[in-house]
């Protein structure tokens, strides 16, 4: 039976990327009745949290995108998140060593540097090959013997061409001198993505690896490790990236990419679902609005197209409106109660609405920008009596450069980053906030810019810091 994956890094917020590919993949297991698992490929283990997690869940649930094995669903495969299968990739790790497809390298950093540099003055490729890396028997046992820390890395030919197959792209040629000996695992005994990756595929019986392109060029490292194992490798599919409408790849320093902002946005899942769904790919009859339900029952895998997939907001907007018109008046008020008045959509901001209204009517004024898209703000509402306006827009743009640099999207961090910058720029923290107040709020009559921030999130908080700024 058919059995695909999604396996997403617990790193930020849950990624339109994300839902794409879980999207391909659940669509080619659903049309083959076979099943759809979602793998936490967390061994990044300073990057990863708990909550990022649980977004992932939250998000791919709400889209509809259900998997049938999981971490929080079980299954007869698991344990589903990486952190906890260190023992099977050790147990790996040594059956590559003892077979003598991999080694034991003690060189530093500096000597890797150092090789590099040599490779790039002699011309061609780059990569570190075992001849390379090599030490001599006595210094390898030397350092064995000092117990120095090292990486274990994969053989992987000197020369010659390695050949893979993608099913969207037919054979594919890469030289073998320009891939270097990767590494599998680290100096803290933990695996790399591609050891874990190849030796959780194939123990959760995975047949068809539908992922980004991004991943193609891992993919003659993949099959020689599948070689190794003496396993047989998944069929691949590699999915095109999704684009920003300037055509460079989707990237969250240009536009929006976490799920949360399309849901903050009052995108319904069905639509963003199906936008993505139109992402390379099309139905036979080249409708544009379709359920998940349709999509999987006319789901063809070779009907995927190559050219990189624009994902442009306006074009998901108007089908978006497209969904809204065909909901009954009566489901319409619903999903917006669900939406925007529901009791967990408003908890976050209570503690700040509560102390500064005096009738109820006062709070749909004080939070209605929560609730908002991006504000329609003029330029007279920025003037400022110590900024002049060329000096206003470097402001917003040096605040926003520091906005896009936090990973964990919280009020003190926030605050931290900001105060830092009015230091710099001579300015009392009140002063330098004021036109963030009117970019992130529309007026400066609010709660605390940076608990709006906060309720916010990172999309859109810098989305709207943006728009001010063009
Ligand atoms: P950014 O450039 O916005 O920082 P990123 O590449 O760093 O994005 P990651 O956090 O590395 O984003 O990726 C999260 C997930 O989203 C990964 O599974 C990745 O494959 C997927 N992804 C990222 N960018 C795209 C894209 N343009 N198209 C499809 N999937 C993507
Ligand atoms: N963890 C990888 C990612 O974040 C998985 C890539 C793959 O599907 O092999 O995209």
């Amino acid at each position: 039976t058919v059995r695909t994956r999604v396996a997403p890094s617990p790193t930020g917020d849950p990624h339109v990327g994300t839902a794409y590919i879980a999207l391909f993949n659940l669509a080619y297991a659903r049309q083959h009745g076979g099943q759809f698992l979602l793998r936490i490929e967390d061994t990044d283990q300073a990057r990863s949290t708990a909550e990022s997690e649980q977004s992932i869940y939250d998000s791919l649930r709400w889209l509809g995108l259900e998997w049938d094995e999981g971490p929080d669903v079980g299954g007869s495969c698991g344990p589903y998140r990486q952190s906890e299968r260190g023992d099977i990739y050790k147990e790996h790790i040594n059956i590559l060593l003892e077979k003598g497809h991999a080694f034991k390298c003690y060189r530093t950093n500096e000597e890797l540097e150092e090789l590099r540099s040599q490779k790039q003055e002699q011309g061609g490729y780059s990569a570190l090959k075992f001849s390379d890396l090599r030490l001599s028997e006595e210094e390898q046992a030397k350092r064995e013997a000092a117990g120095d820390s090292y990486v274990v890395r994969m053989h992987v030919p000197e020369e010659g061409v390695c050949t893979f197959k993608d099913e969207l792209r037919g054979e594919i040629e890469m030289e073998w001198a320009m891939i270097d000996c990767q590494i599998l695992m680290k100096s803290d005994g933990m695996p790399t993505y591609h050891l874990a990756n190849v030796v959780d595929d194939h123990l959760m019986e995975i047949t068809h690896v539908i992922r980004g392109e991004e991943w193609l060029s891992s993919a003659p490292k993949h099959q020689l490790l599948y070689k190794y194992f003496d396993w047989q490798m998944p069929t691949l599919i590699h999915m095109p990236l999704l684009r920003n409408p300037d055509k460079s790849k989707l990237s969250k320093r240009k536009n929006p990419t976490s799920i949360l902002y399309y849901k903050r946005m009052g995108f319904l899942p069905e639509a963003l679902l199906n936008y993505l769904g139109r992402m390379g790919w099309s139905m036979p009859d080249e409708r544009e609005q379709f359920t998940r339900d349709e999509m999987f029952e006319h789901f063809d895998i070779g009907r995927v197209s190559l050219g990189g997939p624009i994902f442009d907001q306006e074009k998901l907007s108007w089908l978006n409106s497209q969904w809204l018109r065909d909901l009954s008046e009566e489901e319409f008020v619903q999903r917006f109660v669900d939406w925007g008045l529901d009791k967990s959509a408003l908890m976050p901001v209570v503690q700040h609405v509560q102390p500064r209204v005096e009738r109820l009517s006062d709070v749909v004024p004080l939070t209605s920008f929560l609730l908002s898209g991006m504000l329609d703000v003029t330029e007279q509402q920025f003037e400022h009596k110590k900024i002049e306006k060329d000096e206003l827009v470097k402001l917003l743009q040096m605040g926003l450069w520091q906005l896009e640099a936090i990973r964990h999207w919280e009020k003190p961090e926030i605050q931290k980053r900001l105060f830092a910058l009015a230091k710099i720029k001579e300015l009392k923290p009140k002063e330098f906030l004021q036109p963030f107040f009117v970019a992130i709020a529309g007026t400066t009559q609010s709660f605390s810019v940076l608990d709006s921030m906060e309720v916010l999130g990172p999309d859109m908080s810098r989305a709207r810091v943006r728009h001010a700024i063009e």
